[in-house]
């Protein structure tokens, strides 16, 4: 759970990267940092703290340059200490390299035991450092980029959309499954490769296309070229970023997020019809979910929670009090939509079952008639081991419980989840390309202990150049 990017413009990019990141925010609060890259020298500011924060104009002229990456950082492995701000620099043989990541690698320890066995000393206890030194290992013995990327990609596995810097060159891939988003966007003079399609817009650029699992993007000052890396028999999107995670108006995947959402919300009507006064959603990804399921139920959409929208997510307080508190102040009841009503109460996850619990206490105390609470996942039953920030099964709530047990415990009247077929219908790629592994315990990686679905994996490096080859500087793509 991070957001990355990475431009290259003739226009100087310390600028564009910071209203990048800021359009990647809810990826990632608890750090950001940027680097770029001028005549010889790599510029790198990060710290702890939100965009806002993190940067102000001074900082940001100082970051000079045509060539950059950015991060936001929501930490799943490594803890939240400064030195595993990212981007990462490492110096060698006259070359500077920075590098940033999103996802999360599962042979992080094998990796790493075996490089600290030939005497690498780490720096930090994040993955994305393993990354950064086995491209540089595989460098030393490459013609190119595009063969240490190759070398590296055989040796990872999990999930890992990654930018990296190389002196005035940005690259980004994306793991051979896809698992984390990554788009490639056009700028006024230049290019930009992104987490989230936001980003793109954020910029007024124009939205080129996602980078395709196991592609390499290069982006100089002469254009944007692509190299597919490896291939697979399928894809692993990650089906919480429609769920949950990515913004609604973002597009992923070939797929606007919203529409997921809307049409979630529709079959969570179509699923389990109830009689009810109002379609209330959990702010702010219920939105989505609400307006399709008043839609498809005729149940007006009245909103009953209103969001203090200056605070982080719940899950940034680290102990489970903080985590109860933090709901109170960053939801309110809006009574008089609610007193009396039969409310179906619409939000896109359970996890923990702390903010369900809450937020049916707060609307029963408004004085709700009936509370029909509605989720527009199956239930979350099994740990992410490929970037999303998880509990273990025994924190999670509907881990070995029956759906009763559950609504009792939250206090709804009733309680339903969108069957999983529902869902991936409403995604529209199909189960075999969608990463499942938090509601079926099924990885499409070898997870130690768990049960994997197989994905078969082709490196064919440097045999195929793809339609991006085209777009050199200054020409449009034709
Ligand atoms: P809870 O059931 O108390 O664990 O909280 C679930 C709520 O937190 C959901 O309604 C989501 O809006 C949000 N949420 C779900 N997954 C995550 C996550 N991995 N990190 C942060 N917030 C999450």
């Amino acid at each position: 759970m991070c957001g990355i990017v990475g431009i290259v413009d003739a226009g100087g990019v310390s600028f564009p990267l910071y209203y990048a990141l800021y359009a990647l925010q809810h990826r990632g609060q608890e750090s950001a940092g940027i680097s770029t890259f001028e005549g010889t020298t790599l510029y790198t500011h990060k710290a702890q703290g939100l965009v806002a924060e993190v940067f102000n104009s001074q900082t940001l002229q100082d970051l000079r340059g045509n060539a950059g990456i950015g991060h936001v950082r929501y930490p799943t492995t490594g803890s939240k200490v400064p030195e595993n701000v990212q981007p990462f620099n490492f110096r060698y043989r006259g070359l500077d390299l920075s590098i940033a990541h999103n996802g999360n690698l599962v042979n992080t320890a094998e990796l790493r035991e075996e490089y600290e066995h030939r005497g690498q000393i780490f720096c930090t206890t994040t993955d994305t450092e393993i990354i950064g030194n086995i491209i540089a290992d595989a460098l030393r013995t490459s013609k190119s980029m595009e063969d240490a990327v190759l070398l590296c990609m055989r040796r990872l596995r999990g999930s890992y959309a990654t930018v990296a810097l190389l002196n005035d060159t940005v690259y980004a891939f994306r793991d051979p499954l896809g698992i984390k988003p990554l788009c490639i966007g056009k700028l006024e003079n230049g290019y930009i490769v992104a987490s989230e399609s936001v980003a793109i817009d954020a910029l007024d650029g124009t939205f080129i296309r996602d980078v395709r699992p196991g592609e390499l993007i290069r982006i100089d000052e002469s254009g944007l070229t692509s190299t597919q890396i490896a291939t697979t028999n399928r894809k692993a999107y990650c089906i919480f970023e429609y769920v949950y995670f990515a913004r609604a108006d973002s597009v992923m995947d070939g797929t606007l997020v919203y529409d997921v959402r809307r049409r979630i919300g529709q079959k969570l009507y179509d699923a389990n019809p109830v009689e009810a006064d109002t379609a209330c959603p959990v702010p702010d990804s219920g939105i989505a979910y609400a307006a399709g399921y008043a839609e498809q139920s005729g149940i007006p959409f009245i909103e009953g929670l209103m969001k203090n929208r200056y605070m982080g997510r719940t899950f940034i307080m680290p102990t489970q009090e903080q985590r109860e508190r933090a709901v109170r102040i960053k939801l309110n009841t809006v009574r008089g939509n609610l007193k009396d009503k039969r409310v179906v109460l619409i939000d896109d996850s359970i996890v923990r079952g702390t903010t369900s619990r809450r937020i049916v206490n707060m609307i029963r105390d408004a004085g709700a008639e009936e509370i029909h609470l509605r989720v527009g996942s199956p239930p979350i039953i099994a740990p992410c081991y490929l970037g999303v920030d998880m509990p273990t099964r025994t924190e999670l709530i509907a881990s070995g419980k029956e759906i009763e047990t559950v609504r009792k415990s939250v206090g709804a009247t009733s309680l339903t989840y969108i069957p999983l077929d529902d869902l991936v219908e409403a995604i529209g790629c199909g189960e075999r390309n969608l990463c499942t592994g938090c509601l079926t315990g099924c990885y499409p990686v070898d997870i130690n202990g768990e049960k994997s679905c197989h994905s078969v994996v082709d490196y064919v490096a440097g045999t195929h150049q793809s339609d991006l080859s085209t777009f050199k500087a200054g020409k449009e793509r034709t």
